[in-house]
């Protein structure tokens, strides 16, 4: 069973750590464009939660003054108004109040459906720009970040906590504002209509504060686990699904059913230790918000009771004061015991954004120069000039020095692990020198504009990957403004022209993922259609030959013949035969190269090259010893140096 440390397995940890103010950061820098919609929200949320508390300050009045005996115009809330306003007969008081509180709830909802407006458009801008934003700026991350992040983690910061983000910026912001102002506004109001018995209404807020405080102080490290582990679920799931064809070949459902448990049962541990403390603050606050509710009730009716102030509370208290008193109070509850979630959604999405942040905070080792000038390939000459280079520690290429003139194929050879792959990806600059220099036509790869660099490039690797699409849409991925004809005759050129035609809508048929089936060398074909249509300068070619049958092969070395004429190439296989015509023949062991020349040079020279054709033509039936006794020490090297 796997043995990851749980806390500190994030992969996201050590940025995290380096990100300051994440919310202020999400807030200004992503907010600020949105600024018109958060105010209108602001200003609504004000306007609407001021009318809300409009209803049972009039009930009041009409208690007191129209039901009761009380002079109408001296009620509290009506002095803020100028006396001609206010009507004298008894029955226009009645429609007085009856037009402001109908007044007050028809204006209340036009302001609610601003407010709603307004934090839900900002909301849904601000997650937008930063998913797209985190995708950007991960999608050109260097090759290195991918190896060593799981896929699962990534898709969980792009989608869970980008997700996240929303609760917070849409419920959490709108729920602060109205809390607030039901708070401040209920407490001005208490003050207003009686100064003392709102004192004991709002005796509990400090309490309230404290206890809150204590909240927010345990729960916080509890969001940063439950975010990680999150990640970690996403990661096992698409790990799992990924490989499902060897879980069912080697029968280890069970086992990888055991591993998903493990994992889910650690987040739900992580999550539940969350949730009990959630779970007792809220009755808590309740708790506490309820003893000012019982205070005021018992004082409050004590005063109404006796007529006058019972022990040091002096004056008169109206019976609509007191009902006001006892409305406010029971509204004052709810606000505060959700301050509580808000504080929660706040700190949920601040280890959201420490991860958005972390994310796009991430430095490659390649520092792009975006003011470098354009790579300009003439004839298309490429040196390697003593180039060493290492993934981490070790050192995997070392001395790497050869020259290729331009439209010339070199094709690189040697035992898996060698370091062929490798000396493709520095020309890509999927991964930068550690010494020595690479230079196209004598620009330095390291010193040029980085997309340029890449267009003048066409790779078709080992892995033919197609995306979901139709067949046209892959051939002309990188090359969108392409003319159907272009794209017909580079599938011609590929070879692949016939087999797309048999296809149930030829070019129009879906492949990749959920698509048409196609086999390994039909994909292959397309890569090569797609490399063909992109006209690049420089084709590199990473086994591009590696998983068909021998007739494919013949077909597909035919369109790369095509292909390659007259364009610089490079190309690694592991079947001589589709490379014996390279100009150049280099063959690397160990990171280095042993021998190098054209096929019939290597062949004289009877080294490392001439034993390998030799088995593969069928020459000779093995290795000679010293040659089997090299490839063991180098398997056992790579076994023990880790992660291969
Ligand atoms: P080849 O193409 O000749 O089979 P590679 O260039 O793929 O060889 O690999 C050379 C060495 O570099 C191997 O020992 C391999 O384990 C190591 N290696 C390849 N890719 C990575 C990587 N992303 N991170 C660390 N080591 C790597």
């Amino acid at each position: 069973m796997s043995s990851v440390d749980w806390e500190k397995d994030d992969p996201f940890e050590a940025q995290r750590e380096q990100i300051e103010n994440p919310m202020r950061r999400l807030l200004f820098e992503y907010g600020r464009p949105y600024w018109f919609a958060v105010t209108v929200g602001i200003v609504s949320s004000v306007f609407a939660r001021a009318l809300d508390l409009l209803p049972a300050l009039l009930l009041a009045v009409a208690i007191d003054s129209i039901f009761g005996d009380a002079v109408f115009a001296e009620q509290v809330p009506l002095t803020a108004l100028p006396a001609g306003w206010l009507p004298t007969d008894q029955q226009d008081q009645f429609w007085f109040v009856v037009a402001v509180i109908a007044g007050s709830f028809v204006l209340g909802a036009v302001f609610h459906w601003l407010r709603n407006w307004g934090f839900n458009s900002f909301s849904q801008d601000i997650q937008h720009d930063v998913r797209t934003a985190t995708y950007d700026k991960m999608q050109r991350l260097d090759m290195e970040f991918f190896s060593n992040k799981q896929t699962g983690e990534m898709m969980s910061v792009l989608s869970n906590d980008v997700n996240q983000l929303e609760r917070f910026l849409n419920d959490g912001l709108n729920s602060a504002f109205r809390l607030t102002v039901m708070v401040l506004g209920i407490a001005f109001l208490l003050f207003w209509l009686n100064p003392q018995l709102a004192l004991v209404s709002l005796a509990p807020v400090p309490l309230i504060a404290i206890f809150t405080y204590l909240f927010v102080k345990a729960i916080q490290p509890k969001y940063a686990a439950v975010r990680s582990s999150v990640g970690k679920v996403n990661s096992r799931l698409e790990n799992n699904l990924g490989g499902i064809q060897v879980i069912k070949a080697d029968n280890t459902e069970d086992y990888e059913s055991g591993r998903v448990d493990d994992v889910s049962r650690k987040y739900y541990d992580t999550n539940w230790g969350a949730i009990r403390i959630r779970i007792k603050f809220f009755p808590g606050l309740q708790l506490i918000s309820g003893i000012g509710f019982v205070l005021t009730f018992v004082v409050g009716g004590y005063w109404v009771f006796t007529q006058s102030g019972p022990g040091p509370f002096t004056g008169t208290l109206q019976t609509g004061v007191f009902v006001a008193f006892i409305l406010y109070t029971q509204q004052l509850v709810w606000p505060m015991a959700q301050f509580g979630e808000v504080i929660n959604m706040y700190q949920r999405a601040e280890a959201s954004s420490e991860r958005i942040f972390g994310l796009m905070d991430e430095t490659g080792r390649i520092e792009e120069n975006t003011a470098a000038p354009p790579l300009e390939v003439g004839e298309g000459r490429v040196e390697y000039d003593d180039v060493a280079f290492g993934y981490d520690e070790e050192t995997i290429l070392e001395d790497v020095s050869f020259d290729v003139p331009g439209g010339e194929t070199v094709a690189l050879v040697g035992p898996t692990g060698a370091g062929k792959s490798t000396v493709l990806k520095l020309l890509l600059r999927l991964y930068d020198v550690d010494e020595g220099e690479i230079r196209i036509d004598g620009q330095n790869v390291r010193d040029v504009h980085l997309p340029s660099l890449r267009r003048s490039m066409g790779y078709v690797g080992q892995e033919s990957y197609l995306f979901y699409g139709t067949v046209e849409e892959n051939i002309t991925y990188g090359t969108f403004d392409a003319s159907h004809e272009a794209v017909v005759e580079a599938a011609k050129a590929a070879e692949a022209h016939d087999f797309i035609e048999n296809l149930p809508d030829g070019y129009e048929t879906m492949v990749g993922e959920r698509g048409v089936k196609l086999s390994g060398g039909q994909r292959q074909r397309l890569c090569i259609a797609r490399a063909v249509l992109k006209d690049p300068d420089i084709l590199v070619l990473d086994e591009a030959t590696s998983d068909v049958d021998t007739e494919t092969e013949m077909l597909i070395q035919r369109s790369l013949d095509r292909l390659t004429e007259g364009r610089t190439t490079f190309a690694i296989a592991h079947r001589l035969s589709t490379i014996k015509d390279a100009e150049t023949i280099l063959v690397l062991e160990g990171g280095r190269i042993v021998e190098r020349g054209p096929h019939e040079e290597l062949l004289a020279n009877d080294g490392l090259y001439a034993h390998l054709w030799g088995v593969q033509a069928g020459e000779i039936d093995e290795l000679p010893q010293e040659f089997i006794e090299r490839a063991q020490r180098r398997q056992a090297r790579t076994e023990t140096s880790g992660d291969d």
